[in-house]
C-alpha cells in the first residue's frame, strides 16, 4: 500500500492512503475533474506519475472525431 504524507503547517501532519477511489487528474483540454485507477494509468507504456496526463471521455471522443 502507498499513501501520501503532507505536513500542512507546523503542527500537522496528513496521512492519506491512496486507492482506487481517491485518486483525481485534470484534463488537460478542458479541466474536468474526474477520478483514474492510478493502477490501470501506470501500467500503460511509457507513463509516469509526473508527467502523464489522462484526457477526459468528452475530450477524447472530440479528438478522435
Ligand atoms: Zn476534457
Amino acid at each position: 500500500m502507498f499513501y501520501i504524507k503532507q505536513k500542512v503547517g507546523n503542527d500537522l501532519e496528513l496521512t492519506i492512503d491512496i486507492h482506487d477511489e481517491n485518486v483525481f487528474t485534470r484534463c488537460p483540454y478542458c479541466g474536468v475533474e474526474f477520478s483514474v485507477d492510478l493502477a490501470e494509468v501506470l501500467s500503460e507504456k511509457d507513463s509516469d506519475l509526473f508527467s502523464t496526463a489522462v484526457v477526459c471521455t468528452a475530450c477524447t471522443k472530440k479528438l478522435r472525431g
